[in-house]
């Protein structure tokens, strides 16, 4: 596999422009011509810089092969990488903007039993113009004169972010650099399952994203049934680890919160739930259960889904359920690639 050239911040592209011989402003031109999307074959640069970068560097990175389009206006891409793996990524529409949904892995290690990304382990890490590249591409087809097609990030696709910890942070640099795509930190929320030590890192970074956590579960033993990390950081350690994002950052944190039927969402888990977090600067995110085949695991219904968020609010939680987009193509979270993969004609 080439080098990634989106991997570079505009100095380090200038640096290498310099390097090759060439005048500096070149590497403007050809860092306005990523940040538009564009392959380096299509920048407008002389012949012998572009013959040159391409004996090193990937053409297209990051490549749609698939585009799924649901009525409610959202967008699921398979993307195609350079050594022939496969990731997705979904573009939803809201009042406010377009938020994209980047992958940070193929594949992932952390086994949650509920998610489809993690079915066939980790494959490899993305490198950091691999993530941002997804942006690139989408923002371009979706960009109006000077409006932004791509207004905020979430990294909610396949993969652990902070498992692949130094990329993601240079993706998080790279993408709001002012130059560049500039999508503000703020408006870029991280979602992890709860390594704890990476959490303290990422508050010393000064890059204030949003901080997401999967917790589906009030108990270390309930939550170690669906995902193994709980084995490892404690409920009460991913605790201090958000207070100490939110000293460092101002930002208030999130709890992703699954509703498995006969799993966690019974009158005792919302309980749970208020104990773990009343007076708390957080929000609790429920989410309807994607049901994903090889799982097992059912989903419950709107009413359910609504009487618990409705005792939560009543116990003194912010929180709401994650309106549900895209539902007529193809499910969330791994499972258009997981199709794929399978020789599903999607
Ligand atoms: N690795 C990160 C990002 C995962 S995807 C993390 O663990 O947070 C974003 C959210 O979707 C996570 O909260 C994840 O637990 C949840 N999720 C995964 N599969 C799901 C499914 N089938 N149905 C509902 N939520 C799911």
């Amino acid at each position: 596999m080439k080098n990634v050239l989106q991997d570079l911040s505009f100095e380090q592209l200038e640096s290498l422009t310099l390097s090759l011989g060439e005048k500096k402003f070149r590497a403007k031109q050809l860092y306005d011509g990523l940040m538009r999307g564009k392959k380096i074959s299509d920048i407008n640069i002389p012949s012998g810089l572009k013959k040159r970068l391409l004996e090193s560097y990937e053409d297209e990175p990051v490549k749609i092969i698939k585009t799924l389009a649901s009525s409610d206006g959202t967008e699921k891409y398979l993307f195609s990488l350079s050594d022939g793996n496969v990731i997705e990524g979904v573009l939803m529409k809201y009042k406010y903007g377009n938020t994209q949904c980047v992958s940070t892995q193929v594949g992932c290690r952390m086994g949650c039993k509920f998610c489809a990304s993690t079915l066939g382990g980790l494959i490899r890490n993305l490198t950091s113009g691999e993530i941002l590249a997804q942006v690139l591409v989408v923002n371009a087809l979706h960009s109006r004169g000077k409006l932004r097609g791509v207004t905020n990030v979430v990294l909610m696709g396949s993969g652990e972010p902070l498992d692949n910890y130094a990329n993601v942070v240079t993706f998080l640099k790279n993408i709001s650099a002012a130059g560049g795509v500039n999508v503000s930190p703020r408006n870029i929320s991280l979602s992890t399952c709860g390594l704890v030590p990476a959490i303290y890192n990422l508050a010393q970074e000064g890059l204030p994203v949003n901080l997401t956590v999967s917790l589906h579960q009030t108990t270390d033993e309930g939550r170690a049934r669906t995902m193994p990390i709980a084995k490892k950081y404690s409920i009460d350690e991913i605790l201090k680890a958000c207070a100490h994002y939110f000293e460092k950052t101002g930002r208030r944190y999130i709890f992703e919160y699954s509703l498995i039927a006969g799993e966690n969402c019974s009158a005792e888990h919302a309980q749970g739930l208020i104990n773990l977090l009343k007076g708390k600067p957080c929000h609790v995110n429920l989410i309807r259960l994607n049901e994903v085949e090889e799982r097992g695991l059912k989903a419950v219904s709107d009413r359910q889904a609504y009487a618990f968020m409705q005792a939560l609010t009543d116990g003194g939680l912010s929180a709401s359920v994650r309106r549900s987009l895209g539902a007529d193509i193809a499910g969330a979270c791994g499972q258009l690639r997981a199709g794929y993969l399978k020789g599903e004609n999607l």
